[in-house]
């Protein structure tokens, strides 16, 4: 097999969606598997959309998301530049050679000759979409009165064009439906199958993959290359990713911005093991570290249909992967999600350290952990549901106590802790709720948190005792409905 060299070539849009991440994703595996290149092209001929910002979202999704490129902006490479917009000689010289082989031609006509032949077509019953037959196609005068034009391609009208998709399997299709398509437009920009054509040739790209939407180009792509001489590269059509209502997934079902789930406290593992599994398999194992992703992965096992986005699932996926990081990586990543929320400490911070592995359970997210760790810092927020329920006057006494009782415990670990606390209680015939829900709400603000001897612990003498009595003195003063 000659080398691989794949390539993701996003058209900046302001986000990167999920599933053109999973096209990245699939390419990117490949190349770390085979030893071969990943590309990262930018395909940035839409001006109005492909601002500095938007352009910066899509380096940063990658970034994030770990999928590192080989070429591509900033980094360079043999066959740069790797921003299309900056290629545009390159395009004319491509174009200039189509006009003198006679596979491309100049076309003059007018925007108002197309919209006429447009609205000729369409009072005639005709069946099918509109082709504009331009007649500079036969042509070999120039107009006097204008200059502006634009490149076609010539296309042919017999025979068919058709490859053998790695995910679709053999397509096939009659060329008497294609048009004269546009190469270039009058200001040198290409449009978007000549620009992909000639990057995808110059580059040196093996295989390239991209979403189903795209299958409609890829045989006028095809007689490109012909008309250049060239060997297309192999093709991967990957089927869309759905809503669970079966709709092209957008943000009107989910959060489709890589970005967004950065700012949600995703894990790039779990979104990168999540969108590979959603059109890709391997027997019935769900989970899959990177590595795992990249030894096992096949363009044999990718489905062509379909998959539906499962918000669920994904969550579960996520939980598994905070799981397998060490806690000492967890507390570390969730130092911005602190600050967000306006804790700041560091990342060997003692008491993020020790609070983190209890709550690490009761988490999903790195914002689910920040949340979760909360109440260990400052001062306690009461929860009003639970501040009227549990810090109530015939509870206050039983606070007291138990901040007395503490007071004593050596060492102050949730074992000893859970011992002498229980003791203390069955000698006093006192049920554990009685005494576990206000002591929770009273250290923590919260009727849900770890273990009440795990806050304990976390939390350390002093600061429960000080909870403990600033709570019964506020349960002592509360008035009862
Ligand atoms: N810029 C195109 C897109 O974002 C690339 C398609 C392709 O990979 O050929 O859909």
């Amino acid at each position: 097999m000659s080398e691989v060299r794949v390539r993701f070539a996003p058209s900046p849009t302001g986000y990167l969606h999920i599933g053109g991440v999973r096209t990245a994703l699939y390419s990117w595996l490949w190349a770390r598997q085979t030893g071969g290149t990943f590309i990262l092209r930018i395909e940035d001929t839409d001006q109005d959309r492909s601002t500095a910002e938007s352009i910066h979202i899509v380096l940063e999704s990658m970034r994030w998301l770990g999928l590192d490129w080989d070429e591509g902006p900033e980094i360079g490479g043999g066959r740069g530049p790797y921003f299309q917009s900056e290629r545009l000689d390159l395009y004319a010289d491509y174009a200039d050679r189509l006009l003198a082989s006679g596979h491309a031609y100049r076309c003059y006509a007018t925007k108002q000759e197309i919209a006429d032949a447009r609205d000729a077509f369409h009072k005639t019953s005709a069946k099918g979409g509109f082709r504009f037959q331009s007649p500079w196609r036969d042509r070999t005068d120039r107009p006097k009165d204008r200059d502006a034009h634009v490149i076609r391609f010539r296309a042919p009208h017999e025979g068919t064009t058709g490859w053998d998709d790695e995910v679709k399997g053999l397509i096939e299709v009659p060329n008497d439906t294609q048009q004269d398509f546009i190469l270039l437009r009058p200001n040198g920009m290409p449009l978007y199958n000549f620009g992909c054509v000639i990057d995808d040739l110059t580059m040196e790209v093996t295989l390239a993959a991209r979403g189903d939407d795209h299958i409609i180009n890829t045989a006028p792509q095809i007689l490109l290359y012909q008309a250049l001489g060239a060997e297309p590269p192999k093709f991967a059509h990957m089927p869309m990713v759905l809503a669970p209502n079966g709709e092209k997934l957008s943000k009107r079902h989910a959060a489709v911005g890589v970005l967004e789930y950065r700012n949600m406290g995703y894990l790039p593992d779990a979104v990168l093991n999540y969108l590979a599994r959603l059109g890709w398999s391997h027997g019935d194992q769900e989970i899959f570290t990177r590595q795992e992703l990249i030894e096992k992965f096949s363009w044999d096992h990718v489905g062509s249909t379909a998959g539906r986005y499962d918000s669920k699932k994904f969550v579960y996926v996520q939980e598994e992967h905070l799981r397998m990081l060490p806690d000492a990586e967890i507390a570390r990543l969730t130092v911005p999600f602190l600050a967000e929320i306006g804790v700041v400490v560091g990342a060997d911070d003692p008491v993020l350290l020790a609070a983190v592995p209890y709550v690490k359970p009761r988490s999903a997210t790195l914002a689910d952990v920040a949340d979760g760790v909360r109440y260990f810092f400052g001062e306690v927020e009461f929860e009003q549901k639970g501040k009227r329920k549990f810090l109530v006057p015939e509870n206050a006494p039983h606070l007291v106590q138990l901040a007395e009782l503490i007071e004593g415990i050596e060492p102050f670990e949730k074992e000893k802790l859970d011992e002498v606390v229980k003791g203390w209680l069955e000698a006093n015939e006192l049920p554990m709720k009685k005494v576990a829900q206000p002591a929770r709400v009273a250290m923590t603000g919260r009727t849900r948190s770890p273990g009440l001897f795990e806050v304990m612990e976390v939390l350390g003498k002093d600061r429960t005792i000080a909870r403990l009595r600033a709570a019964a003195e506020l349960a002592a003063a509360a008035t009862t409905h």
